[in-house]
């Protein structure tokens, strides 16, 4: 009876809202706070909470039993330097961290989102009057966007599917001093270019505003993402960018003719300010967003390998 109960209640579910829940929200939530926690420092690239967060980010690729596909284990060690700060040590080491999930499949989907931060305001690119010193906790900016991979890796991993693509997740590091760790994939890629069928950024996926709605890039990368894109919805809404470029780890891709999905939900006052906290994140919202990433993942699957198409 109260089997028969809770079956009603989980069909009741269904109907109202078409599917069960495919990301959870309390895991989305967990892995903001625990990356941007004061105690993590911003995770500026070279220091050592932004290790301790590639750390975390390999534990969980581990726990999903993806295959390592870095250089070095799950990690692609490269060198970053700093743009603005001319100071001895301004070469800092770097990783990228890369982990595949292998369906056996000829092409795979590559999912994308940058781990690293602005560290303690001594790395540049603050918008802070006098940054220095102040921990720069990076929820927002990108927290969440690491979140919404770690999410989409534990679903494709865990729901019992062989999909006809495999999956490469990738967490970046230093974006926050150009872009570096998606340049150095890209020119040193640890899975051939040409296999990728398209590639998918969520930088700041956190801050949902409905007048706004979360902005979809990339639009105009390839001519099958109109198809991609039809009949998908969800509870929160969406525009579409055709820009594959920008300053965003997808624009790498994109110069070596891939085309790329880029998820964002916009600027606001705490952009790249001390301020970018986790209480201020939208969680519901971003798990909207990963369930609307989901749909577009799935209905470019029923495709074959997408062609890339010039931005004009
Ligand atoms: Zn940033």
């Amino acid at each position: 009876m109260k089997h028969a109960f809770f079956l009603s209640l989980f069909f009741a579910s269904v109907l109202l809202f078409g599917q069960t829940p495919r990301i959870d929200a309390n895991r989305v939530a967990k892995h903001i706070n625990y990356l941007a926690s004061d105690k993590m420092k911003g995770r500026g690239t070279g220091s050592k909470e932004n290790a301790k967060a590639a750390k975390y980010i390999i534990k969980q690729f581990k726990k999903l039993d993806l295959t390592p596909l870095g250089t070095d284990g799950y990690r692609q060690p490269f060198t970053a330097k700093l743009r603005r700060i001319v100071v001895p040590d301004s070469i800092r080491p770097a990783n990228n961290v890369i982990g595949f999930l292998d369906n056996g499949a000829p092409y795979t989907i590559v999912i994308g989102a940058h781990y690293d931060h602005l560290g303690t305001g001594t790395q540049g690119s603050s918008r802070d009057k006098a940054p220095q010193g102040k921990i720069h906790n990076g929820a927002d900016d990108n927290a969440s966007g690491v979140a919404g991979l770690l999410e989409l890796a534990r679903y494709y991993a865990q729901n019992e599917v062989k999909e006809p693509y495999n999956f490469l997740f990738i967490a970046f590091g230093a974006e926050e001093l150009g872009l570096v760790g998606s340049r150095y994939f890209v020119n040193n890629p640890t899975l051939p270019l040409d296999k990728i069928h398209f590639m998918s950024n969520m930088d700041m996926i956190g801050r949902y505003n409905a007048d706004r709605g979360v902005g979809i890039g990339g639009y105009g990368t390839s001519d099958a993402w109109p198809e991609v894109f039809k009949e998908v919805k969800g509870s929160v809404k969406f525009f579409t960018d055709r820009s594959g470029s920008g300053g965003a780890d997808h624009a790498p891709f994109y110069a070596k003719k891939v085309p790329v999905l880029f998820f964002h939900t916009g600027g606001h006052d705490d952009y790249h300010m001390p301020t970018d906290d986790p209480e201020k994140i939208d969680i519901p919202s971003a798990v909207g967003i990963l369930d609307i990433h989901i749909q577009l993942i799935e209905n470019a699957m029923k495709l074959p390998k997408l062609g890339y198409t010039e931005v004009k």
